[in-house]
């Protein structure tokens, strides 16, 4: 008998993030195609795709005016190489970048994934010192729960979980602070109205260490792969003053904040505050292809800048780096975000989700909290609410939901035990609605 496509998969694909042994009982799902926030497999069956396919996907799966320009671009220019070589698809998208992004950043490295941008930005931190006299500073700082991407470097700045442990004796030796925890705040303070208390841990850290660290990178407000963990503005307000006072540079990885995700272009924006280095991925190019941009100030840069006898210049690159093809999809990302007034339009539905979400699981005595920042809502599970006691994580209650919500035709792919929505911009209420009625229908099931 022929084989089906599910079998041809898995004879020879190891998927990434994934026990391969769990696709005996779920085998993947063989996407034949997809439009706007749904995916259609090759059986007939659709998908509300509410976490944007790794949320990626900003602006809808093939978005008639993103394909419109990758279409005309691919009849004129593909690729280039991108040393010593340009192509106006580049020069175009860093001028939009430079009048986007927060006041100090001027200058804009391409790479080709968002890990490979937290390389680029780690990189050029510790050469600026080693360039600018101060070699001593060679070592990072990070918070606690991070998460900056799987290569080894990007992998030792993250948090030191079940699945970067393994590692450990790889990575290098950086500094690690406790990242504000809001749901189970150890001051008993909640994140609408404390003085960032914890933020006392820094504080610590940078008194110790600050003379060899070269930079600190964090996710700004939003720590997404730690279970969508929101923490106040305030706190990169304090970390840019403590930098700047102990000359430290600050990274901030926008990677899954960047375009509106937390409501406002960059979370940056959220606190009024300006890294000197910020990654951005993900939905530069509206999730459709592989491309990252480290981005820096003007005194990084010039830091670089030297005759070639020097061995200033910062020799790192992806051969996909600056790839046209991208560069004219992360246009189209700018223009749909301008025209459409996307921002906008999504803080309204996000209004009326937060409202929507509450009423239908908020009272749920399994759901511990509901956070959300701009579009972005996430649902911890918990075993018992008032002590928010987590369920226990052998039971893999996530998981049991995800494939519950899979069977009526939602991808809800939650982080452990936290469930959450980072759908398109674009989504419309009636999607919403219907995802959240599949939620609780899900929930409901397995609780
Ligand atoms: C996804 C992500 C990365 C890694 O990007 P890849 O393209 O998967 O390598 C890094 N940082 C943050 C904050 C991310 O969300």
């Amino acid at each position: 008998m022929e084989k089906t496509l599910e079998e041809r998969d898995l004879a020879f694909i190891w998927h990434p993030c994934s026990q391969m042994k769990d696709y005996e009982t779920l085998p993947p799902i063989v996407v034949d195609h997809a439009k706007g926030a749904w995916l259609y497999d090759i059986h007939g069956k659709k998908y509300l795709d509410i976490v944007s396919s790794w949320w990626a996907n900003l602006l809808g799966h093939c978005n008639p005016k993103i394909n419109e320009r990758i279409k005309a671009q691919l009849d004129s220019l593909e690729h280039v190489i991108f040393a010593n070589f340009s192509h106006r698809p580049a020069i175009e998208l860093a001028e939009r970048l430079a009048a986007i992004t927060p006041e100090r950043i001027e200058k804009f490295h391409f790479n080709d994934n968002g890990s490979s941008a937290v390389e680029a930005a780690l990189k050029m931190c510790f050469q600026y010192y080693h360039q600018t006299g101060k070699p001593e500073k060679t070592r990072f700082m990070c918070l606690s729960e991070g998460y900056h991407g799987e290569t080894i470097g990007a992998l030792s700045v993250g948090s030191m979980d079940l699945f970067a442990k393994m590692y450990q004796p790889m990575m290098m030796d950086n500094i690690h602070i406790e990242a504000p925890d809001c749901y189970r705040c150890p001051y008993g303070k909640n994140r609408e109205a404390c003085d960032c208390e914890c933020f006392e841990h820094a504080e610590k850290a940078f008194a110790v260490h600050a003379k060899e660290t070269a930079a600190m990178i964090v996710e700004p407000v939003l720590q997404g792969s730690a279970g969508m963990r929101i923490y106040p503005p305030k706190y990169l307000k304090k970390l840019r003053s403590l930098c700047d006072a102990y000359d430290v540079l600050l990274i901030f990885d926008e990677i899954a904040t960047g375009f509106g995700r937390t409501g406002r272009m960059f979370a940056a924006d959220l606190a009024g505050v300006s890294p000197d280095v910020m990654t951005l991925s993900k939905g530069l190019t509206g999730g459709y292809l592989p491309m990252s941009v480290t981005c820096v100030s003007q005194k990084i840069y010039d830091a670089f800048y030297a005759d070639y006898g020097e061995g200033r210049a910062f020799l790192h690159s992806h051969t996909f780096a600056g790839n046209p093809l991208g560069c004219v999809a992360a246009l189209a990302v700018q223009d749909i975000l301008a025209e459409g007034h996307i921002l906008e339009r999504s803080a309204e539905t996000a209004k009326w989700l937060t409202r929507a979400l509450q009423e239908a699981v908020g009272s749920h005595p399994n759901v511990g909290e509901i956070r959300h920042i701009g579009l972005i809502h996430a649902i911890e599970l918990v075993e018992d609410r008032a002590a928010k006691k987590p369920l226990e994580a052998k039971k893999r209650t996530g998981y049991a939901i995800y494939k519950r919500a899979l069977s009526h035709g939602l991808l809800l792919r939650p982080l452990g035990d936290v469930l959450y929505f980072n759908p398109p911009l674009n989504i419309t209420r009636e999607e919403l609605s219907e995802a959240i009625e599949l939620t609780r229908l899900s929930m409901d099931e397995v609780l």
